[in-house]
């Protein structure tokens, strides 16, 4: 982990299937950022594309020397493929969008002249004021989604779901996505410590191609909100979750079993009391819970070794 930059703007874009947008795509960035005066590159994460996108990118970065596809083994999901994208950044700056061209590159210089004049900023995040999908499956379902996150984190956001976000690298560095967080990345970052902006940007209807998601969508995000919610929580300490509930369940029933155990010590009857039946389970279930939260602190620690929290892997460019 390095803290020098070799560039001012770091793009980061996940590929799937998007063979259609990609030359406009590359021409558009290359549109909007070689005016700015920022030097920039733009790193395209091909993730396993089934249709003919990997060929596309390399042949484009023959002739492109900002472009810097990476190409991944399969199609892991777009939080791979943007982590992916993440941890090739060299720009100082680091800003995400979509490769479908419902995102405007246009927007970049401006989100990234605010970033350099407020530095009280660490992350920008795009908002789609007028946005350009269909309102039944899309709008309404993110709407409904914004209200819950905004109100179970804490972090309010008008939009959280835009991909359009600009943020400086070092927060970059201090966030790792994995599972679908990429829709929480607003949250994530609230939690390393990162002051977020709302900017309003453009946005474009999908004119080539088709979105990869439906509105079960919907449905995982709320999922995977309330998981991240108790990982944010208990992440670091599973012994503390689980190890307390099991304490709280254990010692009372400890208690319970000695009451018992000295009753019968003197000689009282103790078969067929329901008391026995609760300082039983109590113990077993106490006994159980601890020894999940000592797993899950196994589990915590695998999770942090490099290996462990590999999302992906790359494959070189495609040979034809
Ligand atoms: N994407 C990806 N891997 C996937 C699905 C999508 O890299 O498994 C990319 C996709 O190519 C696009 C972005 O993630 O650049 C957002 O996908 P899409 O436009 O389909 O989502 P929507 O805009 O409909 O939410
Ligand atoms: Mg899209």
């Amino acid at each position: 982990m390095t803290d020098t930059f070799s560039c001012d703007v770091s793009i980061v874009i996940p590929i799937y299937n998007e063979e259609e947008n990609l030359p406009d795509l590359v021409a558009r960035v290359g549109e909007a950022m070689e005016p700015s005066g920022f030097s920039f590159e733009l790193i395209c994460v091909d993730d396993g594309s089934k249709d003919d996108s990997a060929r596309v990118l390399r042949d484009l970065a023959a002739r492109t020397d900002w472009l810097k596809p990476r190409y991944l083994m399969r199609n892991y999901g777009q939080t791979a493929a943007l982590q992916a994208g993440f941890d090739g950044v060299q720009g100082r700056y680091t800003v995400t969008l979509d490769g479908d061209l419902q995102n405007d590159p246009l927007d970049i210089p401006a989100l990234i002249r605010t970033l350099e004049s407020r530095s009280d900023i660490n992350m920008i995040s795009g908002w789609r004021k007028e946005r350009q999908d269909a309102a039944i499956n899309r709008k309404i379902p993110s709407m409904i989604a914004n209200r819950i996150i905004a109100k179970v984190t804490g972090v309010r956001l008008h939009d959280y779901g835009c991909a359009l976000k600009a943020y400086r690298t070092e927060l970059v560095r201090r966030i790792r996505l994995y599972g679908e967080l990429h829709r929480f990345i607003p949250v994530l970052a609230f939690e390393a410590g990162a002051k977020i902006m709302e900017v309003p940007v453009r946005h474009h209807a999908r004119t080539k191609g088709v979105s990869k998601y439906g509105i079960d969508r919907t449905f995982r995000v709320i999922l995977d909100l309330l998981l991240m919610k108790f990982m944010l929580r208990y992440l670091h300490r599973p012994l503390h979750a689980f190890g307390g509930a099991g304490l709280w369940m254990g010692v009372p029933g400890l208690l319970i079993c000695g009451y018992l155990s000295v009753l019968k010590l003197f000689g009282e009857s103790i078969g067929g009391r329901p008391l026995l039946l609760l300082g039983i389970m109590l113990v077993l279930m106490g006994a159980q819970l601890i020894g999940l939260g000592l797993l899950g602190e196994i589990l915590i620690r695998i999770y942090h070794e490099p290996e462990g929290r590999a999302q992906y892997r790359l494959r070189p460019p495609p040979e034809d």
